[in-house]
């Protein structure tokens, strides 16, 4: 068979079938961790190309995301990324509990780099022992004081066994936010758990407020979303419950549950919380 033949500048486009996307929070530092011993990946743009056993049912061309870390250990020395990918620093709540001073000045100096695009993720996790709820609340406290509007805060707020909609952590968490922070802060709540009119109420106080949910969500917490984010939480949590690993390529997975729970079509959907993602954090 003759080989096919192109005229200069119409060689066909190298780019990807699958429609672009991003993940607007996974944990880059942690998902290395899941790699083989021996990989050699190190950045975000190299993970989405590394090859997991188990490919994703929706592909896509990931072109960018947010890299969460909120382990001091493990801070990044360079802040320095690739178009399209940006860093948030914070502390989990359940490693709050420990924290002192000199890990408080770690994150407030991070935070500070214009390299930095985000405050986070802190908040409320009830896991934790009850005697230890005071601590966490002054913690966060002292990490909402590095917020600068311009900047999101990524909330993580998580309620007690029981607790599924975390309704009383909302309540505080937004009660000391309004006292901390400007109305015009950027909040991105990732994985949320909260009701209904939970997420309307943290809408009508910060005008700046995106929201999603990772897992376990309804039609009536799905409608109630405005401004959708798509994230995976990698390595946290699973796309499938046959799958023991996790990285931004299950993006399209992830907008495909929401497609079944909201209808409307997949690409849109994707495009929609790409926009949102750039809006909130920057192009
Ligand atoms: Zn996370």
């Amino acid at each position: 068979m003759a080989a096919a033949r192109y005229v200069r500048g119409t060689e066909p486009s190298q780019e990807s079938p699958h429609p672009k996307a991003m993940d607007s929070h996974f944990h880059l530092d942690q998902t290395i961790k899941q790699l083989r011993k021996g990989s050699r990946v190190t950045t975000s743009a190299q993970l989405i190309k590394a090859n997991p056993s188990i490919r994703p049912k929706i592909p896509v061309q990931v072109v960018g995301g947010v890299e969460v870390y909120c382990d001091t250990e493990t801070f990044p020395e360079d802040l320095a990324r690739e178009p399209g990918w940006k860093i948030a620093i914070g502390l989990h709540p359940k490693a709050a509990i420990g924290a002192d001073n000199q890990v408080l000045q770690k994150i407030r100096r991070q935070v500070a780099s214009p390299q930095v695009a985000a405050l986070g993720e802190i908040g409320l996790d009830r896991i934790v022992g009850s005697d230890k709820w005071t601590r966490q609340e002054d913690i966060f406290r002292e990490l909402q004081r590095m917020a600068n509007p311009a900047k999101p805060v990524v909330l993580h707020l998580r309620g007690a066994a029981g607790d599924k909609h975390a309704c009383g952590k909302h309540a505080l968490a937004l009660a000391t936010i309004k006292e901390m922070c400007d109305s015009s802060q950027r909040i991105h709540i990732h994985n949320l758990a909260g009701q209904p009119r939970t997420l309307r109420r943290w809408r009508q106080v910060f005008h700046n407020c995106y929201l999603m949910m990772v897992t376990d969500f309804n039609d009536r917490q799905v409608e109630a979303l405005a401004r959708i984010l798509l994230e995976m939480d990698s390595p946290y949590l699973m796309p499938r419950p046959d799958q023991r690993y996790n990285n931004p390529t299950y993006i399209g997975d992830m907008a495909q549950e929401v497609v079944r729970h909201r209808g409307g079509d997949i690409k849109r959907l994707l495009h929609e919380a790409m926009s949102n993602t750039r809006r909130l954090y920057g192009d």
